[in-house]
């Protein structure tokens, strides 16, 4: 099969053997999405050879139990022991052992086809169209912080960047009934943030504010997008990093031990209620699709998804 392969800070359109693991389902991929993980995986800050991908609809074609067989599945990342002490305590997602798709010692989604465990899997609703089920992973890690947080109503909450992962956090947050703004750097950005009635807010005034934020939610991955949050916030205030950062980054810890800041790091989130937010369409991750390649020119598609400003790039077998 035709598939992306990742070596050395490069990536190529390579054929390879369909995967095949007894004890997991082979998954026919119907879309893929790329995502900031994937350049940054290309750019080498993570270490990974093999297939890329993580973001993904398909449907089930081999599986030991044939009642998953044809179903249309999106799929948990985390591959997890179930017996260390992680586990064990409730904290899959961060398993000692875990494999995760396209990204750590396990195969992605940039080819004709996949393996996951069945107990990784997620049944589709019809009514949940493929270019909205491959959003489901963004989504679920957006919802991720409403699982580690309480925002009250009366919260008022600042997000900064509004790109691949932002818009969706942004959709996700007005629904909790939040005072929202968010720092969105690009007019289109801005333009689908407005269609949504969210509001958006200039940097400078963020921090120009005679009070600070309850909340800040960091989402651009960037030391500027960093000191922007840590200045927004205020004294007590909860601090969410939502983005790696390339390398190393400098933070006056000082000032956060003084203002008694809370930081809290978020990744992977609930697949369940990322579905059914879409099913019920309250929220709509379509109108981030900026492109959709053919997977034969995947490597024209990574080049659009690292244009700046660029949100979703989407690729198909
Ligand atoms: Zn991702
Ligand atoms: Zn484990």
């Amino acid at each position: 099969m035709k598939a992306v392969w990742l070596e050395n800070n490069q990536i190529s359109l390579q054929d390879v053997s369909t995967p095949r693991k007894p004890d997991e389902a082979l998954i026919k991929i119907r879309k893929a999405g790329i995502c900031s993980t994937d350049l940054e995986l290309v750019k080498g800050y993570y270490p990974y050879t093999g297939i890329l991908g993580h973001e993904f609809v398909g449907e089930v074609v081999e599986a030991q139990d044939d009642s998953w067989i044809g179903q249309r599945v999106v799929g948990d990342i985390n591959v997890v022991c179930n017996q260390c002490e992680q586990c064990l305590n409730g904290r899959p997602t961060h398993c000692e052992h875990r494999t995760v798709l396209g990204i750590v010692n396990r195969d992605g989604t940039f080819a004709e086809f996949t393996t996951l465990p069945v107990a990784n899997l997620h049944r589709v609703p019809d009514s949940v169209p493929d270019e909205m089920a491959v959003f489901t992973e963004p989504l679920a890690a957006a919802l991720e912080i409403q699982n580690q947080i309480n925002i009250k109503p009366t919260d008022r909450v600042l997000l900064v960047g509004a790109g691949r992962l932002g818009q969706l956090i942004a959709q996700t947050l007005a629904l909790t009934g939040c005072d929202l703004r968010v720092v969105a750097r690009h007019a289109h950005q801005q333009n689908l943030l407005k269609a949504h009635g969210i509001k958006v807010i200039a940097e400078e005034d963020a921090i120009a504010q005679p009070w600070r934020w309850d909340i800040v939610v960091e989402a651009t991955g960037s030391p500027s997008g960093f000191t922007l949050a840590r200045k927004a916030i205020r004294p007590r205030g909860t601090l969410v990093m939502k983005s790696t950062y390339k390398g190393e980054m400098s933070v006056n810890f000082s000032s956060i031990v003084v203002d008694e800041i809370n930081i809290m790091g978020s990744r992977c989130g609930p697949f369940g209620p990322a579905l059914r937010l879409m099913e019920s369409r309250q929220v709509d991750p379509t109108v981030l699709i900026a492109h959709e390649f053919k997977l034969e020119e995947a490597l024209k598609a990574f080049e659009r998804a690292a244009e700046t400003g660029v949100l979703k790039v989407l690729v198909e077998p």
